[in-house]
């Protein structure tokens, strides 16, 4: 059994020794002040569980989205997991995913009792649309896109694939708000769409957090059982479900985020942008492919590049976070075993994993800050 210490304070502690880092939750509340007084009322009123500031976020957050229904969970990993239970999946089915993912898009597929099924991925680090209706069996319930760096996948496709053989799509949106496709929002994509509040996610809380969109009053209401031990009030149950509550204080920090939250994408943008103009000059460096109709939210900004370690290595001497995200894709990972895949079976995953790096880009990063990553990449590879 390998280690089960808590490596995260030590993770933490290292890589906030860089002057640019991927971590500025320092500089994200330094308005800490404005958010403790607002947490200062719910404590006053004891509105701790379920309490309004839920309520107003959920309402916030689904006229963001464009969509009727915004449902506030314990965090993204229980948004995917709750979405799949309420559309029924469970033992014996077949969710369709990408094998290039975080842990936790795969972690809730298992957890609901169902088997993951990998697709590769294509230029643009998304599910390769094209793979889908051949991984189709009998006992595939859902599709589960992952809309990767804040980039919604080829929804087009994969909606025609879904209605033909109708399945559900739960999106995994961890990456993706304020992203859109072809006009529409990432919560508005599929029939159910799932966010985390996690730090390091664009919109952040002081701990775990995450919500689910969809526009179907039945999945709704049925997520609402769900995420409070299947109550419809305080005697009366109408499904032995979860304890999956949104953190009432989690909603306060949410809300005041959600206000900054143009900002926090535009500048992402425009540095992720900025990236793109001056690196696509580099012959060693590969740019994923970017979609005019579709707007990239950039929760990381990867690239593919030759010498990977070694770049990375440099970056990281000269002061730069560098970050991989990440070296071993799902279906090579030791939790995956059991699947019986091997090296090769997702070639285009497996490329994206051995030379992707991730270069910080959050609103903080200055221009200077900017130039000084591109020197050091140009200077590495003269
Ligand atoms: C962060 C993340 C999750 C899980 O979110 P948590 O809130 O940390 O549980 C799921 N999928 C992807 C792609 C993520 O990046």
């Amino acid at each position: 059994m390998a280690t089960t210490k808590n490596f995260l304070p030590e993770q933490y502690r290292q890589s906030n020794k860089l002057g640019i880092n991927h971590n500025y939750l320092d500089q994200q509340f330094s308005d800490h002040q404005v958010i403790w007084a607002k947490m200062r009322d719910v404590v006053i009123r004891g509105d701790f569980t379920l309490g309004s500031e839920v309520d107003l976020l959920e309402k916030e957050y689904a006229h963001i989205s464009g969509t009727k229904h915004a449902i506030g969970v314990g965090s993204g990993t229980d948004a995917i997991f709750l979405s799949l239970k309420a559309l029924g999946v469970g033992e014996g089915d077949e969710v369709i995913t990408t094998a290039f993912t975080f842990y936790a898009t795969i972690g809730a597929i298992v957890t609901a009792g169902a088997k993951p099924v990998f697709c590769d991925i294509g230029a643009d680090y998304n599910i390769n649309s094209l793979e889908i209706e051949a991984k189709i069996t009998p006992a595939t319930k859902a599709i589960l896109p992952v809309h990767w760096s804040g980039k919604p996948c080829d929804m087009d496709a994969i909606e025609d694939i879904a209605q033909k053989h109708n399945l559900a799509i739960v999106g995994d949106a961890c990456h993706a708000i304020s992203a859109t496709y072809k006009g529409r929002t990432a919560g508005s994509l599929g029939t159910l769409a799932c966010f985390s509040f996690h730090p390091l996610k664009n919109l952040n809380v002081w701990g775990d957090g995450g919500i689910i969109t969809t526009n179907s009053d039945e999945l709704a209401d049925k997520l609402r059982l769900m995420r409070n031990h299947g109550l419809v009030g305080r005697d009366e149950c109408h499904m032995f479900a979860y304890n999956s509550r949104l953190d009432t204080i989690q909603a306060v920090v949410a809300r005041h985020m959600l206000e900054k939250i143009n900002h926090i994408t535009e500048s992402r943008v425009a540095h992720a942008n900025y990236f793109d103009k001056e690196l696509r000059s580099v012959p060693q460096i590969i740019i994923p492919k970017r979609d005019t109709d579709i707007y990239q939210v950039y929760h990381i900004y990867s690239i593919c590049c030759q010498r990977r370690s070694e770049l990375q290595n440099y970056l990281i001497e000269n002061d730069v976070d560098a970050k991989v995200h990440y070296p071993i894709p799902m279906h090579l990972q030791p939790a995956a075993d059991y699947l019986g895949h091997k090296k090769g079976d997702f070639p285009i995953a497996e490329t994206i994993a051995d030379n992707t790096i991730s270069l910080p880009v959050h609103e903080f990063i200055s221009r200077n800050q900017q130039d000084h990553v591109i020197n050091l990449i140009k200077a590495f590879y003269d």
